[in-house]
C-alpha cells in the first residue's frame, strides 16, 4: 500500500459580510474537521480596506496552516463546499463582497497550473492581507515557489493600514 506523506498547506480565509469574525471562526472549525487534514496553526484576525470595489465593508482575514494528505483538487473542492455551506453567493463582480472566501495559498512547494487551481495563489506575493497573517505563522525563510522567501516579500509589501483585531 502506498503511503501518502502529509503536505503542509496554507489556506487564506477572508470575509466582509454577515459578521466576518464569526464566519472565519466557523470556517476554521469546518476546515479542521475535514478528514485527511489537521490544523497546525492559525494567525490572528486582521482587518483591512477592500481590494477592488471600494463600496463594500472592510475585510477580515486570517491564514491557517494545515497538514494534509488530501490532493490539491480534493482540498479545493472541500474549501469550496465550506464556502457554499456558509452562504457564499457568486455575484459575478470581481472581488465583490462575500460571506467567506477560502484560497489555497500554498501546497508544500508545489507549482500547480490548472484551469481551476493556481498554486501558489496568484495574489499571494503582493497582498498585505495574505503576507502579514502568513508571516505570523510561517518562518521568514518559507519558500514561495516563483517568488522567493516570505520575509523578502513582506519587506517589499506596502503597509496600507492593515491591523490585528483579535484572535480566531
Ligand atoms: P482572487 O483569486 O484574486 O483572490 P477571488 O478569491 O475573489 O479572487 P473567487 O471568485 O473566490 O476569486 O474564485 C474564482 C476561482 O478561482 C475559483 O472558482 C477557483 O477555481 C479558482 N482558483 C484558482 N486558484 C485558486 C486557489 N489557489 N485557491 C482558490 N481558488 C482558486
Ligand atoms: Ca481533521
Ligand atoms: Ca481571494
Ligand atoms: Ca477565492
Amino acid at each position: 500500500m502506498p503511503v501518502t506523506e502529509p503536505v503542509t498547506a496554507y489556506i487564506g480565509l477572508g470575509s466582509n459580510l454577515e459578521h466576518p469574525e464569526d464566519q472565519l471562526r466557523s470556517a476554521r472549525k469546518a476546515i479542521a474537521a475535514l478528514a485527511g487534514l489537521r490544523e497546525l496553526s492559525i494567525s490572528s484576525l486582521y482587518r483591512s480596506a477592500p481590494m477592488g470595489p471600494s463600496d463594500q465593508p472592510d475585510y477580515v482575514n486570517a491564514v491557517m496552516a494545515v497538514s494534509t494528505t488530501l490532493e490539491p483538487l480534493q482540498l479545493l473542492d472541500a474549501l469550496q463546499a465550506i464556502e457554499q455551506a456558509q452562504g457564499r453567493v457568486r455575484s459575478g463582480e470581481r472581488w465583490g463582497p462575500r460571506t467567506l472566501d477560502l484560497d489555497l495559498l500554498l501546497y508544500g512547494e508545489q507549482n500547480i497550473d490548472l484551469p481551476r487551481l493556481n498554486v501558489p495563489h496568484p495574489g499571494l506575493a503582493q497582498r498585505e492581507f495574505v503576507l502579514y497573517p502568513l508571516a505570523e505563522i510561517a518562518p521568514p525563510q518559507l519558500n514561495v515557489p516563483g517568488h522567493g522567501a516570505l520575509g523578502d516579500l513582506l519587506k517589499q509589501c506596502p503597509d496600507r493600514g492593515i491591523r490585528v483585531i483579535g484572535r480566531v
